[in-house]
C-alpha cells in the first residue's frame, strides 16, 4: 500500500506545542534585489509563500493575476511609485481590501501619517530587522483573519510563573484563574510576553497593540500606553511586577522575578 503524502513526510512532532505554520501568500514589491531577496528568504523560512517584483507595474499585475494575502511594498520604487501602486490598489474592487505593509526610507513623521493615510496597514522604517519584519506581517495578518473568523482551536501559549497567555484562545489566567482584559490590554500583554526580557518602547507598544486607524487618525498618544499598562499591571495582581517601566523608554516584561 504506497504511503500518503503526509506519512512520507513524516507525523508532524509537537504540532500543539509549535506555533500554526503560516502559508499565508506574501508580495514582495521592491526594487532593490538584495533587500527583496533578504526579505523573501525570512518570510519562507517563517512558512511564508512568497513573490517578489521590482516594479510596481510588475507587482499590479502579479496581484491581478492571484491575490496575495498580504503586500510588502517599498515606497521608493522606479517609475511607479510605492504610493501610487497603493492608491491603485485601494481604489479597486478586487484588490481594495489586501493588507499593505509600507517600508519606507522616510523619517518624518508626516510621511509615515501620509502613508496610513492613503490606506496602508502598518509601516516599517528603513533600515529594519528581518525579525521585525516577520513580527509585523504575522501581527497584520493574525489582525486581518481576525477581522474574518473567530480564531478557532488551540494555539501558543505563554507562560510566565503563574501567569498563562492562550493566543488563540485570548484567554490570560493566573493561577488558573481567569483575568478578563480587554482587546487592546490583551494584545499589549501578547506583545511584551512575546518580547520578554527586551524593552519596548512606547512607540512600538502602539503600533503592535492599537489598530493603526487609531494611531493614522492622530487620536493616540504614547502615554496612551502609560494608561493602558497601570491599568493591565492592575489586572494582574501578583503577576503585575512582571511589567517593568524602563523610564524615558518603555517597558519591559521580566523573564524571573527578582
Ligand atoms: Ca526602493
Amino acid at each position: 500500500m504506497p504511503l500518503s503524502a503526509e506519512a512520507a513526510a513524516g507525523a508532524p512532532l509537537n504540532r500543539d506545542e509549535r506555533e500554526p505554520k503560516p502559508s499565508a501568500r506574501v508580495l514582495v514589491v521592491e526594487d532593490e534585489a538584495d533587500i527583496a531577496a533578504l526579505i523573501a528568504y525570512q518570510l519562507t523560512r517563517e512558512g511564508y509563500r512568497v513573490e517578489t517584483a521590482l516594479t510596481g507595474t510588475v507587482a499590479l499585475d502579479a496581484v491581478h493575476r492571484e491575490l496575495p494575502d498580504l503586500i510588502v511594498l517599498d515606497r521608493m520604487l522606479p517609475g511607479l511609485s510605492g504610493d501610487e501602486v497603493l492608491q491603485s490598489l485601494r481604489a479597486d474592487d478586487a484588490t481594495r481590501n489586501v493588507p499593505i505593509l509600507i517600508l519606507t526610507a522616510k523619517r518624518e513623521q508626516q510621511d509615515r501619517i501620509s502613508g496610513l493615510e492613503l490606506g496602508a496597514d502598518d509601516y516599517l522604517t528603513k533600515p529594519f530587522s528581518p525579525r521585525e519584519l516577520v513580527l509585523r506581517v504575522d501581527a497584520i495578518l493574525r489582525r486581518a483573519q481576525g477581522e474574518l473568523k473567530p480564531i478557532v482551536g488551540g494555539g501558543r501559549i505563554l507562560r510566565a510563573g503563574p501567569l498563562r497567555l492562550d493566543v488563540g484562545a485570548h484567554i490570560v489566567t493566573l493561577d488558573g484563574d481567569e483575568i478578563t482584559l480587554t482587546p487592546t490590554e490583551f494584545r499589549l500583554l501578547r506583545v511584551l510576553m512575546e518580547r520578554r526580557g527586551r524593552t519596548q518602547s512606547r512607540r512600538q507598544l502602539l503600533s503592535e497593540a492599537w489598530s493603526v486607524d487609531s494611531i493614522a487618525a492622530g487620536r493616540l498618544q504614547t502615554r496612551t500606553v502609560d494608561m493602558h499598562v497601570r491599568r493591565l499591571r492592575g489586572k494582574l495582581g501578583s503577576a503585575g511586577d512582571r511589567i517593568e517601566t524602563i523610564r524615558g523608554f518603555g517597558y519591559r516584561f521580566r523573564t524571573e522575578l527578582g
